[in-house]
């Protein structure tokens, strides 16, 4: 099938007209998605909110159970959504690819179903009783990326509908069809209205854009680009809309003198490579201490070196291409710009189509754009420190603060590092593992709001108190 349907009001709507998605390995046709118009918006806000009273009716039981029910619906179909998912995306089916995104969007899905939301007793004595509820807000839009496109969307989902939310889902114009399938998928077992998908290619409409204006979505969850994180929170002021906005990274990785190379090159390297670096929690600069800086560089080189990129279809690939033109020429435009002030170790250059070899950069000048941009891509540049202070001030010189890590077997010392450093999470030894009951989420401009665990579902209820 190549031609993919919106799922508006529980029924499958093919728009007026459709765009094409292309597999970035290939540049072949996977297929067309719907390019919806302001009309078709306002069908899925209008049956969102139809849906609502009834969904937020239901025994909090009932959509706990769904819950774990739509994580069953996800591993039946699980090959089917990562096919497409690697023909539209580019990454590997197998690996850090498609079918472990899938198996996180289960796992996330398994466990919102696990979370509650009692009643919070305040206080109750002779004076009165006074207790905290946690209301749903009503139709929450979902804006998401194309890099983890389908893990993101039931991120964004799942605590939304859990909460007693209808959903109306915007994917991005790369990844879309992977978002469609899912809600058509989901739309078996939800009630109509629950769940609604429109896609557009961003060209004549900007439904994204409309979404965060429109006046009947009640809150906004977004993932993607600061950029737009902006954009958002502009639009979304004249209705007031409550927004979780999950925005940029540019996390930093501080490694001190008592590392081994050898054994922590291969955690190293996919902190920062896990789906060619275009993953907003990677890690996208490498602050090494001088005494093991050659070292570091030369262990990360050879594992590198054994990393297969090439078309996600075929076995044993572990990278794909870069996903989509502009982001392949950001990443070019970086590293040509990095190769005349820095020092190459590997790759350098772009390959063919949108395949862009790994690529490792010392010696850079504090101020070059590779490291003071965000590069989203297979790019990493490896910097030389010397006095530890000076590597957290660096770490902490951006404007970004999504993750970062500190790597040393002394665990007190890099503790002590890691709580300096200004990120939303950061890791010991490791970079950018995430998991369903640790809340996650940037400072500064990598936006505001957390999900994951009680904390990511209390981001989608307003919060009612009741004086007994
Ligand atoms: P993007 O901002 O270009 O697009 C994200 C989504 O916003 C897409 O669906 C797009 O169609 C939509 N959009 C475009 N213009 C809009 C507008 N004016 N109003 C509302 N929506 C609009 O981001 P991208 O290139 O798809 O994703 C890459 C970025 O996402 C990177 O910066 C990455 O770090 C970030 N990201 C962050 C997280 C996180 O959890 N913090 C996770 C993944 C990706």
């Amino acid at each position: 099938m190549l031609d993919y349907s919106m799922i508006i009001g529980g029924h499958s709507v093919a728009g007026q007209e459709s765009f094409a998605v292309h597999n970035p390995a290939t540049g072949e046709l996977v297929g067309r998605a719907p390019n919806a118009s302001l009309a078709d918006l306002d069908d899925a806000v209008a049956a969102a909110r139809g849906a609502f009273h009834a969904w937020a009716a239901q025994p909090d039981e009932a959509r706990a159970a769904i819950c774990g029910a739509i994580a069953g619906k996800l591993g039946e179909h699980a090959e089917d959504i990562a096919r497409l998912l690697t023909l539209e995306q580019g990454k590997p089916l197998g690996g850090l690819g498609s079918r472990f995104e899938l198996g996180g969007a289960q796992a996330w899905a398994g466990f919102t179903g696990t979370l509650g939301l009692p009643v919070k007793v305040v206080q109750d004595d002779n004076t009165g009783r006074v207790e905290l509820h946690r209301k749903p807000i009503g139709v929450v839009g979902s804006i998401t990326p194309w890099n983890w496109p389908v893990m993101i969307a039931i991120w964004h989902i799942l605590p939304a509908l859990r909460a007693g939310n209808t959903v109306v889902i915007k994917p991005s114009p790369f990844t879309p069809l992977s978002t469609l399938r899912t809600v058509e998928i989901l739309n078996t077992i939800l009630p109509k209205g629950v769940l609604n998908v429109v896609t557009s290619d961003d060209r004549s409409t900007n439904i994204g854009a409309a979404m965060s204006a429109h006046p009947g979505i009640a809150k906004i969850v977004f993932t993607g680009s600061c950029a737009t994180g902006e954009k958002i929170m502009q639009s979304a002021a004249r209705t007031m809309k409550r927004l979780t906005l999950e925005l940029g990274g540019n996390d930093a990785g501080i490694v001190l003198p008592d590392c081994d190379p050898a054994a922590i090159a291969e955690g190293l390297f996919w902190g920062a490579f896990i789906n060619n670096g275009q993953t907003c929690a990677a890690m996208k600069r490498l602050y090494v201490h001088d005494s093991i800086h050659d070292a570091v560089c030369d262990a990360l080189v050879a594992y590198a070196r054994n990393v297969p990129m090439g078309n996600g279809l075929t076995d044993g690939v572990a990278l794909g291409p870069i996903n989509n033109r502009m982001q392949h020429d950001k990443v070019s435009r970086l590293v040509a710009d990095a190769a005349c002030s820095g020092r190459v170790l590997l790759g350098g250059a772009p390959d063919e189509g949108l395949f862009f070899p790994v690529t490792l950069v010392a010696d850079l000048p504090d101020d070059a754009p590779l490291i003071v941009e965000e590069q989203f891509g297979p790019a990493l540049p490896i910097i030389r420190f010397t006095d530890t202070d000076e590597a957290i001030a660096a770490a902490n010189a951006s404007d970004n603060g999504l993750g970062g890590s500190v790597w040393s077997k002394d665990i007190g010392k890099a503790k002590s590092i890691a709580l300096q450093m200004e990120c939303g999470s950061v890791w010991i030894n490791k970079h950018g593992a995430i998991q369903p009951n640790a809340p996650f989420g940037g400072v500064k401009r990598s936006g505001f709001g957390r999900e994951f665990g009680e904390e990511g579902l209390f981001e989608m209820t307003d919060l009612q108190t009741l004086f007994c």
